[in-house]
């Protein structure tokens, strides 16, 4: 599909692609594809008092009814999906495969939601108090505020505005100013399912925010909207969390990684391969659970790594709307120059560097291809404590799995790891207590490529938020205890007498 065919599957109109102040780029080529109308402060105030609005009717209407709209917006992303996924492709580089799975998450979530709208349920708990019951029940909590990265562009905004939905919430989403044209296309789509829907969903129930930082933290700020689910860089987490906090609001953090994978001697080398690979090349290193690191065992070292630098010679790196295409562009020069000091650091530690450097550039002066590295570390205490958002592999070889998973363990983040093995005290050990600390440890599969069933998210800096599948709905509801009395007698709990 070209640029025009995507624009108008996606029923962009000239509105919301012209005459705006935000400029978007693609970064296949850094060609200026729209300039979009950004939020003023006095208009983000008023579509937050619409949500609030919107959230005291939607909140009334039952479950799985709220379940039904979400389905509609399923269907709906069924038959755009390649429109939707062009787009993504588009705007934030990743190659079209990627597009259309991101795509297939939002289906994906749609799916999960519409199944969870059946069964929001609470407990039944035993009263110690004769002929009473004790119950739990899970209540809609307010407008839900969203902020969302460029790499995940489409999926994280499904991820929590569906769940969100069925749990009776309204939905606020600023998009990154990096990718607002999907922001803006999602929404339209949801608008769409809120008109086929009816009259039973409020005016105002789905709102976007398009803008920088300073009109995220207008959201972030304001104590009409209980619950900030950000997705982004472990800097914007440090603020948002706090000021959330502040206000006593919640705050669903999902975070920066710097994942690191471990191949043990016993490991089934083709599959570790393939695992390294895609997690450290694919979507040119910008996932959230990129691999970073690796860490080899020394009695396998010599088998893998010479493959995977190998490997790295023969990446397709290109356009990523070319079907043959693995590597796409970074976004924009920053993380390029991003790139480019984190490979000198590596170098001054004594690290080992294959691949690095610009690629394309002649073809393309305005786009950011790179050549993927690799960095052997040789130093035995080495390791790497940033997260570079690029294709860098840092490989690190070990001796003891202990001394593996504690390097492993030793950085500030903590979202994907995974262990290649085929010994089960290993792999055990690597799930244990004592083992990996992510939100995500993986065994025989690397650390990118997550399913939306289950939780998603991680510990330290990546921010403890969790996500998606599982019981993650939870944290876009409130928790209800109702102790209910069907005696004659008012005994206090604890045995307490009071008066005579
Ligand atoms: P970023 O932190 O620069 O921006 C993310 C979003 O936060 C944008 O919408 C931005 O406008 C907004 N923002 C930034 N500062 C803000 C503030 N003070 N108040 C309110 N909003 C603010 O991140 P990015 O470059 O778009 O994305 C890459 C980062 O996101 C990486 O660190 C990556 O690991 C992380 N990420 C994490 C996950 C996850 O699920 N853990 C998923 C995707 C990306």
């Amino acid at each position: 599909m070209n640029i025009q065919e995507i624009f108008s599957a996606l029923n962009l109109t000239d509105n919301d692609i012209s005459g705006g102040t935000l400029d978007v780029f693609a970064p296949r080529d850094g060609a200026k594809i729209a300039s979009v109308t950004m939020d003023t402060a006095a208009g983000v105030d008023a579509k937050i008092a619409k949500s609030t609005e919107a959230f005291k009717a939607w909140r009334m209407v039952p479950g799985p009814r709220r379940g039904e709209l979400v389905r509609l917006l399923g269907e709906i992303l069924r038959d755009k999906k390649e429109a939707l996924g062009s787009l993504v492709s588009l705007e934030c580089g990743k190659i079209y495969q990627e597009g259309l799975g991101e795509v297939q998450e939002m289906i994906d979530i749609c799916d999960f939601a519409v199944g969870l709208s059946r069964q929001l349920y609470g407990l039944t708990i035993a009263s110690e108090r004769p002929l009473h019951k004790m119950r739990e029940y899970w209540q809609p909590i307010g407008p839900v505020g969203i902020i969302s990265a460029f790499n995940f562009p489409v999926a994280v905004w499904a991820w929590n505005s569906a769940l969100a939905l069925v749990c009776g919430d309204s939905v606020i989403w600023k998009p990154s100013e990096k990718t607002p044209l999907t922001g803006i296309a999602c929404h339209k789509l949801l608008q769409d399912a809120i008109a086929r829907f009816g009259e039973d969903a409020p005016d105002g129930l789905s709102q976007l925010l398009i803008g920088e930082r300073d009109i995220g933290e207008i959201m972030v700020d304001d104590k009409r909207v209980p619950v900030i689910s950000a997705t982004g860089s472990c800097a914007m987490g440090r603020i948002v969390g706090p000021k959330v906090a502040a206000r006593f609001g919640r705050s669903i953090l999902e975070l920066g990684g710097n994942n690191a994978l471990i191949v043990a001697p016993s490991a089934d080398l083709d599959l570790a391969f393939q695992g390294i690979l895609f997690g450290a090349v694919g979507t040119c290193g910008q996932r959230c659970t990129s691999t970073r690191r690796v860490f080899v065992h020394d009695s396998v070292y010599d088998q893998i790594v010479p493959r995977l630098k190998k490997a790295y010679e023969g990446l397709s790196i290109g356009d990523p709307l070319d079907p043959k295409t693995l590597v796409g562009p970074l976004i924009d020069q920053q993380s390029y120059e991003n790139m480019e000091a984190a490979l000198k650091l590596a170098a001054s530690r004594g690290g080992e560097i294959v691949g690095g450097g610009r690629a394309l550039a002649d073809q393309y002066p305005n786009a950011y291809y790179v050549n993927p590295a690799i960095v052997e570390m040789t130093g035995a205490d080495d390791n790497v404590q940033e997260e570079t958002f690029a294709p860098i592999l840092y490989i690190f070889k070990y001796s003891d799995l202990t001394d593996a998973i504690a390097r492993q363990n030793d950085v500030p983040q903590g979202l994907s790891s995974a262990i290649f093995t085929r010994d089960v005290l290993e792999a055990e050990t690597f799930t244990c207590e004592a083992g990996s600390d992510c939100g995500i440890a993986n065994v025989n599969i690397g650390t990118s490529g997550a399913e939306i069933g289950g939780a998603f998210g991680g510990e330290k800096e990546t921010g403890g938020g969790r996500e998606s599948g599982s019981d993650s709905w939870k944290a876009y509801m409130r928790r209800m205890t109702s102790t209910l009395n069907y005696s004659t007698e008012l005994p206090l709990a604890q045995g307490i007498k009071f008066g005579s």
